[in-house]
């Protein structure tokens, strides 16, 4: 529970300082960007070159826009709304955006689970994270392989739970993202979930997508772990709550109940 306690201060502390910077930069760079795009017209097709200048520094002000809104998203601790999901239709409904984020190098392979129980979660969020999850596949991956994605109904017994810091025992949907990348040493994964810690180089990683995951799934009272060893691979293991009750059935059967009996 402490450790649990650590990594959510941590995350507070840290969203708080961003999310104040990350705003002023966002209005900073917003009136940058719009200048530049200004001046361009102003130049017209005359002067290539100073054409070419103006693009280089769009191209920098728009990247460093999309790190600062990445770094706002994560600081806003954006307020969740969730509903009932169905993990396979949500799994399906992004293959297309997950295939072409993947690249022609990794293969997508899914393995839903017939009779998949529904969670309650925010279907947006969820779809972030499994992109999150999946970026980070592939990067792993840069000679190619596979991705695979499961979903699976899990029980976590009491065993398990009592192994595990801040998990509560029973019914839980399992999405499992697998790669066949280079895999983690012991030290990276201990440190994976903490806010702008990457491996990736300057430019490359923000060390926001773990942390990302991590928020979204205790917010949505789920658990989420790392099974990973260097030379063998990764698998995310993302563990969300059962949906049990009326809005557990199909919605047709739900519209139902509102219909006058007889
Ligand atoms: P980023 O992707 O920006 O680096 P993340 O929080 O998503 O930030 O990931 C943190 C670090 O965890 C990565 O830099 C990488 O070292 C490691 N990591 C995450 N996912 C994987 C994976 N599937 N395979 C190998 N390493 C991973």
């Amino acid at each position: 529970a402490e450790e649990q306690l650590r990594q959510a201060q941590k995350m507070e502390a840290v969203g708080q300082l961003t999310g104040g910077i990350a705003h002023d930069f966002n209005n900073m760079l917003a009136v940058t960007i719009g200048s530049l795009d200004l001046l361009n017209r102003r130049i017209g097709a005359s002067d290539a070159r100073a054409k070419r200048y103006i693009d280089a520094a769009t191209d920098g002000a728009r990247r460093a826009a999309t790190l600062t809104q990445r770094l706002l998203a994560f600081s806003r601790q954006q307020p969740l709304r969730p509903e009932a999901v169905d993990p396979n239709r949500l799994v399906s409904g992004m293959s297309d955006l997950l295939r072409h984020s993947l690249g022609g190098d990794v293969r997508l392979e899914t393995v839903l689970a017939g009779g998949i129980w529904p969670t309650h979660v925010d279907p947006n969020q969820l779809e972030n994270v499994i992109l999150n999850l999946a970026i980070n596949a592939r990067d792993a991956m840069p000679e190619g392989g596979r991705v695979t994605i499961e979903t699976q109904n899990a029980h976590l017994d009491s065993r398990y739970v009592a192994s595990q810091m801040g998990v509560a025992a029973g019914h839980y949907v399992l999405i499992a993202v697998s790669d066949t990348g280079t895999g983690m040493p012991p030290e990276v994964i201990a440190k994976a979930f903490d806010p702008f810690f990457t491996t990736k180089g300057v430019g490359k990683g923000t060390g926001l997508g773990l942390s990302q995951v991590y928020g979204f799934v205790k917010q949505s009272g789920g658990h989420v772990k790392i099974y990973s060893e260097p030379g063998e691979g990764t698998t995310v293991k993302v563990y969300l709550p059962r949906l049990i009750g009326a809005e557990a059935e199909p919605a047709s059967l739900a519209d139902d109940r509102d219909l006058p009996l007889g």
